[in-house]
């Protein structure tokens, strides 16, 4: 019951050249991976749609979420994009750092059906492809957004944000020397 759960890092490497902070091509991606019934990754990505927006919410961060596809090529890629964004099977989590025009996608909430069930000859417990899902923290693009939302100073990071973060209570300036400052 609530299919099988997989915890996922790692570095990712997308030929997207660009000056850009926030577009790089190589980056660190961690990501749930929900494999069961359809019903079972409906469930995962609803919780996890409800969870990341604490999240981001507790990081002091702005966002909005909205439907999206991703960068398919040519003729038939646009038709996938549409129909993908139709089916509402990808979600992201949208944080306006260049604009609010542009926002930056930090985490998507991506549901597969049974595209890799039927590729990787996965099977539920009926004997049908088994539906995935995922969802992804951009660890990056999170990183910009917490400096580009709360400065490059963490000591003056909320007191909240610093907490959850576990991070180490400022270091007092003395203890640097002066030269550090
Ligand atoms: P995607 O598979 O495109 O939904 O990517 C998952 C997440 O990885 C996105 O929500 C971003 O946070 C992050 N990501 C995707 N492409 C890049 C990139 N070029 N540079 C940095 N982060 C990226």
């Amino acid at each position: 019951k609530g299919g099988l759960r997989f915890d996922v890092a790692a570095d990712c490497f997308r030929r997207e050249p660009s000056k850009h902070l926030d577009r790089l091509q190589s980056f660190r991606m961690r990501e749930y991976v929900c494999i069961g019934s359809p019903d079972d990754v409906a469930d995962f990505r609803e919780r996890w749609m409800v969870r990341a927006q604490k999240i981001a919410t507790d990081l002091g961060l702005s966002f909005r979420v909205d439907y999206a596809s991703d960068p398919f090529f040519g003729r038939v890629g646009q038709m996938k994009a549409v129909s993908q964004k139709q089916q509402q099977l990808k979600f992201e989590l949208l944080i306006p750092l260049r604009s609010e025009e542009q926002p930056t996608a930090c985490m998507s909430f991506n549901y597969h059906r049974e595209h890799f069930g039927t590729t990787w000859g996965i099977q539920d417990a009926n004997g049908e492809p088994a539906h995935t899902g995922c969802v992804a923290f951009g660890m990056d693009r999170l990183a910009v957004a917490m400096f580009h939302t709360h400065g490059t100073d963490l000591s003056a990071w909320p007191a909240k944000v610093r907490d959850i973060l576990a991070l180490q209570p400022p270091v007092a300036a003395e203890a640097h020397g002066e030269g550090w400052r």
